[in-house]
Order: structure tokens, then sequence, then C-alpha cells
């Protein structure tokens, strides 16, 4: 007997206000159904060239070696140091949450010495812990650092800390993950030699690349490796040729996702980088307010726009919260990580899921499900107050 075949795909509609993925606007989705064509097809290398042009736009850098890796962000982070490190390398991964543990553990894996530098989850780093641990290992090739660390909601700066990096000769690696098309980057102007992104935070685009762009510096220190870069798939300098004049063979690109993130690059940039910035601050100025009237307090000191990590309440179920929210009202939201498990909410406000209409809705679910819990809170307050904050900022 033959078993049947499984059901015709219905994935329900939601709105995804969690750690990404975020909303994917209907002309990123129809963007992947256009023809699938060869990867050595003139009008698909006009994409590649066309999507490159757009990624300096969106980094705001001149990086002739930027490109789209295939693979999810985290193919982005072993590009970057796979690339960068060789084994027996200094590396000094700045770590304060999940994604800056990650690094450490995917330079280890490429046989770097890494030196951790630590902050407690929620902090940022100051320039001062950095300067210390660049004077104690002054042979370090690589910092590494999370420009928004998603598990936590900390939003680090980076002029004063590139500077201190390149003070003390090394290159500057940075996570912008979750930051890119969401908060203000710049690649050039900050001087970072090394930077990866995602498709699914800021960009709002479904998973499967990861942007990456290398200053003139870091390719030199590529091309001048003294062994090969131990992944095959992620070696740049076999990539940039294809993405270069030969168009060397290398991997099948994957075409559709290509179109895809073209079409969201192309919003990205219709919208204007500093108008959307101003848009992730302005509904997270509301979300905020509306937080903080349902008495929930913000656990990072410096807090990114574009993901909002409150602490649970006591006494309130985290996973009932989210299931709720998730089953009644259709609205993901992230749950806590490490030592944040069950004891954080992240409610991310990425890309097209920043609007108005989200802020509201997850406020108004929020403060439902909440008081059903008996929770003590002042019903109506929350929309009062993000709505203040809107007609403040309307001023
Ligand atoms: C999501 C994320 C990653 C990993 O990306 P994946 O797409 O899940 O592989 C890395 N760094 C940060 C800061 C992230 O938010």
């Amino acid at each position: 007997m033959t078993s049947p075949t499984p059901p015709p795909l219905d994935p329900p509609h939601r709105v995804l206000l969690g750690p990404g993925p975020s909303d994917v606007p209907s002309r990123v989705l129809l963007a992947m159904a256009a023809p699938t064509i060869g990867h050595l097809d003139p009008a698909y290398l006009r994409v590649m060239d066309d999507v490159r042009a757009l990624l300096r736009q969106v980094f705001r850098t001149e990086n002739e070696l930027t490109v789209a890796m295939p693979g999810t962000g985290s193919s982005g982070m072993e590009t970057c140091v796979a690339n960068l490190i060789e084994p027996g390398d200094e590396m000094i991964v700045c770590v304060n949450g999940v994604f800056g543990t990650r690094m450490t553990d995917v330079a280890g894996r490429c046989g770097a010495r890494v030196h951790v530098v630590e902050a407690p989850w929620g902090e940022t780093f100051e320039p001062d812990a950095l300067a210390k641990a660049l004077a104690g290992h002054p042979k370090t090739k690589v910092v590494g650092i999370v420009h928004a660390e998603t598990s936590t909601g900390a939003h680090q700066p980076l002029v004063e800390i590139s500077r201190l990096v390149h003070d003390a000769g090394a290159l500057l690696l940075v996570d912008a993950v979750t930051s890119l098309g969401g908060v203000e980057l710049d690649v050039d102007g900050w001087r970072i030699d090394a930077c990866y992104s995602g498709t699914q935070k800021c960009l709002s685009c479904p998973p499967g690349l990861a942007p990456v762009t290398f200053s003139p510096a870091a390719f030199d220190v590529v091309r001048n490796r003294e062994t090969k870069v131990q992944s095959w798939y992620l070696d740049l300098s076999m990539i940039a040729q294809y993405w270069g004049e030969s168009r060397v063979y290398h991997h099948t690109a994957p075409i559709n996702m290509s179109y895809a993130l073209y079409e969201a690059l192309r919003i990205v940039v219709e919208e204007g980088l500093e108008a959307r910035q101003a848009r992730h601050l302005l509904n997270h100025r509301a979300l905020r307010a509306g937080l903080e009237a349902l008495g929930l307090s913000y656990i990072p000191s410096r807090s990114l726009p574009n993901l909002n990590a409150v602490h649970v309440p006591d006494g309130v179920d985290d996973a009932i919260v989210r299931k709720r929210l998730l089953q009644e009202h259709g609205i993901e939201i992230g749950a806590g990580l490490g030592p944040f498990k069950g004891k954080a909410w992240r409610i991310g406000l990425m890309g097209a899921s920043s609007t108005r209409r989200n802020v509201t809705a997850v406020l108004a679910a929020l403060e439902t499900i909440m008081g059903d819990l008996g929770a003590p809170l002042d019903r109506g307050a929350a929309l009062a107050a993000a709505g203040r904050a809107y007609r403040t900022e309307a001023q």
C-alpha cells in the first residue's frame, strides 16, 4: 500500500513580531515566483550585479567584495571568520549574549586562539574594556562584536570601538544581522572591515541569504593567506571570482532567493535609509511607552528600536502568554534565551513588521491576555501611552 500524499501546504497568516523572520511584503514573495533561470545566464548575472550595488547602498560601503552568501545569517558569520582566521591567529570576541557566544564557537572551530571579553547580558561594551583586552593581546588580528544583540536587545555603539581596534592594528568584524536596514549602520564611515547580515530580519525577506562585505584591507588578508580557507563552500577568494568579471562557476546560486533579496533591497532603497530608521524609532518609542504603561520593564540599558526585550513580570507564565498571542491573535513574539529563558519577551519591530498597526495590535493583545491572567494593570493605559507617543512625534 502506498502512503497517502500529505495535504497541500497551508501555512497560516501571522504577524511576525519576534526576533526574525519578520513579515515579508507580497512584492518580495511574488519576486520569488519569477522564472528560475541559469546561474550563468546573462539575465541572472545582471540581477547579481544589481543586488551587489543595492547591498553597497544599504551597507553604506564602496567595498568591491560585497556579496550575498548562500545560507542564513550564521553562514555570514562563518564566512567572515573562516576567511579572516588562519589556525593559531588571535581573535578577540566580545560576548554579551547568544550571538557573541556563537562567534567564539565559530572562531574556535576555525583554529583561532580566542580571547573573550565579556559584558553582562543586556549590557553593551564600553571602549575601556576593549582597550584593556587589546593591550593584553597585542597580536590580535580580528576583533568580533555584535552590533545588535538580538538575544538581549542591546544596541552596541561602534565608532569608538572601531578607532581602538584600528589603532591596535587589528581588523573589525561586525555582526549586523539584526541591524542592517533597521538602525544606522555605516560600514565605510565606521571603518568596519568585515560585516555580515541576514535576509529575514530588518530586510524583510525570507531567510536564505547572508549579505557580506569586506573592506580592501580585509580582502587583502584573504588573498595573502598562507593556508586555504578551512571551508571550501565559504571561501571568498573563489566566491569573489563568481561575483567578479571572470564569473567562474563555484556553486549554483540560489536564483529565486536572489530575486527576493533584490526586491527587498529595492523596497529599502525606495523608502530611504534615514526614513526607515526614523520609522523604526517612532514605532519603538510608541511600543516602549505602551509596554511600560503595562508595567513591563526593558532589559537592556541601550535598547535597539527593532528588538524590544522586556522582563516577564513575576507571577505571569511566559509560555501561556506567547501561546495565546499566537493562537488567539496570530501574533508571534520571541521567548528569552539562555539566562533569560522563561524570563523575557523579545518583541521585534523589524522591517515591514515595524508599523503602527502592529504596535497597537500587540499592546492590545498583551493587555487582554495579561488582564485575563490576573496581572494588575491599568486597562487602556497602554494604547493611550502609545497614542501619545505618536502624537508627540507628529508635532
Ligand atoms: C539571527 C541572528 C544571527 C543568526 O542568523 P540565522 O539567520 O539564524 O542563521 C546571528 N546574529 C544575530 C545578531 C542574529 O540576530
